[in-house]
């Protein structure tokens, strides 16, 4: 039986390992794909403590082996399902039942598709929803970005670099994302702002040759792009909990700063977890306070 299951290795679910262990619980994460979550496909960190500079992926690396040299155990299974036994819980994967006294959801957040016919199929041949993984395949080609948030704007910026034009798509005039990266899109002269404006048909063959957009007067423009990256937001991945922790309309767990839920033993932190600000650094803090909290349930 191992104290704390945390589900989810993201820069959450990995600050939470670290916490347990150095509270001297034995602690196994369970991970459905690699670690890291979804900033390992941040090009450049910029507003974190300490580094001015530092790539998601060398970030979760760090942070990862951290918690693997703490002694945190690591299985990379896909927890489909959590059951509460009283004083213990099952999570539940595909493979295996694990058994703790206590379980930390950091399962974060999922790319929220565009929902326009034929995205599902253009996935590969064409269609991204990363741009650091994909960016490299249009090189001096041209792109376009779909959505007005930080992940938006800093793949626009990363796709600059590579692509020979990238025309940012945005459904309004003012942007979600930090003004400062906007400023740096805006001084680049590859970059074309299409604002108040949505996709509405992608053209394509096998592969994607062209993106209809239209804005708010029902003027309809064709993009000849060979790439759309879309960045239009995430999914809160609760789904698979959702009979042990209350989920709000938009799916995310509802838990106060404190990281309880309405199941005694049951945590949750990170992107996953209804609140205002999901940043980097707000989810490693859930981390700690979710962590903080299970050892106190434990000690209890
Ligand atoms: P986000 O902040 O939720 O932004 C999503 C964007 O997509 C919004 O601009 C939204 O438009 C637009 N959108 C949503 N649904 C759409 C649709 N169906 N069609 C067209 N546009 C649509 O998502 P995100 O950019 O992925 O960021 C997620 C979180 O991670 C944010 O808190 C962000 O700050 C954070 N993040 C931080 C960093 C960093 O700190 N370095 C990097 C990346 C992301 P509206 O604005 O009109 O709603």
């Amino acid at each position: 039986m191992t104290d704390i299951i945390i589900i989810g290795a993201g820069p959450a679910g990995l600050t939470a390992a670290i916490y347990a262990r150095r509270a001297a619980k034995s602690v196994l994460v369970l991970e459905a794909k690699s670690y890291g979550g979804q900033i390992i496909n941040t090009p450049d960190i910029e507003n974190y403590p300490v580094a001015a500079h530092i790539s998601g992926f060398d970030f979760a690396t760090k942070v990862y082996e951290q918690a693997k040299a703490l002694g945190a155990v690591f299985k990379f299974e896909k927890a489909v399902g959590l059951r509460d036994n009283g004083d213990t819980k099952t999570v539940i994967t595909a493979k295996n039942e694990y058994e703790a006294k206590a379980v930390i959801i950091a399962t974060g957040s999922e790319n929220r598709k565009l929902g326009v016919e034929g995205e599902d199929k253009l996935v590969g041949r064409g269609i991204s929803y990363c741009a650091t993984c994909d960016g490299a395949f249009f090189r001096k080609k041209d792109v376009a970005v779909v959505g007005g948030g930080n992940t938006a704007i800093e793949d626009a910026l990363y796709l600059a670099d590579v692509a020979d034009k990238v025309y940012l798509v945005h459904r309004r005039d003012a942007f979600r994302g930090e003004e400062a990266g906007v400023a740096k899109l805006r001084e680049r002269d590859n970059v074309e702002f299409v604002l108040n404006s949505v996709v509405t048909k992608l053209n394509a063959d096998r592969r994607l040759q062209s993106v209809e957009v239209t804005d708010r007067q029902g003027n309809v423009r064709v993009l000849e792009v060979s790439g759309l990256f879309v960045a239009v937001g995430r999914v809160p991945e609760n789904q698979n909990f959702a009979s042990l922790i209350e989920l709000d309309s938009a799916g995310y767990a509802v838990a106060a700063e404190d990281c309880l839920t309405g199941t005694a033993g049951v945590f949750v932190a990170g992107d996953n977890r209804r609140k205002e600000v999901h940043q980097l650094v707000t989810a490693t803090a859930d981390g700690a306070v979710a962590a903080t909290e299970a050892v106190k349930y434990l000690n209890a």
